[in-house]
């Protein structure tokens, strides 16, 4: 989609720190850190949100995770833990509506979503 940014991103049309890449996902650093790791993974497809998610997009949405499971492997964050989170919608609190998965860790977190 033209006007959607995490699009622009995984077109190099926008500028990321992108530090994985293959045929259907891409990562980067979240612009905004919430912790010293912070990377999102998002499909090179657009999915507006999960509930878009269709049977097609199971594989996808599988590799995501095995792709953060690998790239936590690799950031040396695998044993301690990390955080894998998708916000779908207002209340969630997403604001970029291109799905994507936060690996958040590199420290102990809380636990209080709501
Ligand atoms: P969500 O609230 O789940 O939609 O998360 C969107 C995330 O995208 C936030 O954590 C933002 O900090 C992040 N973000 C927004 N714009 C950019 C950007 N240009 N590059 C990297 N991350 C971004
Ligand atoms: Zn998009």
């Amino acid at each position: 989609m033209d006007n959607c940014l995490f699009c622009q991103i995984a077109k190099k049309e926008m500028p990321a720190n992108i530090i994985y890449e293959d045929d259907d996902v891409i990562v980067f650093d979240d612009i905004h850190p919430k912790a010293p790791i912070h990377k999102l993974i998002i499909p090179k497809i657009h999915i507006a949100t999960i509930n878009d998610m269709t049977h097609e997009h199971k594989e996808l949405l599988g590799h995501m995770i095995h792709t953060a499971k690998k790239i936590a492997k690799k950031l040396g964050i695998a044993d301690n833990g990390y955080r894998l989170i998708m916000n779908c919608n207002t209340d969630a609190g997403q604001v970029v509506f291109h799905i994507h998965a936060h690996l958040i860790g590199g420290r102990s977190l809380d636990w209080h979503p709501g």
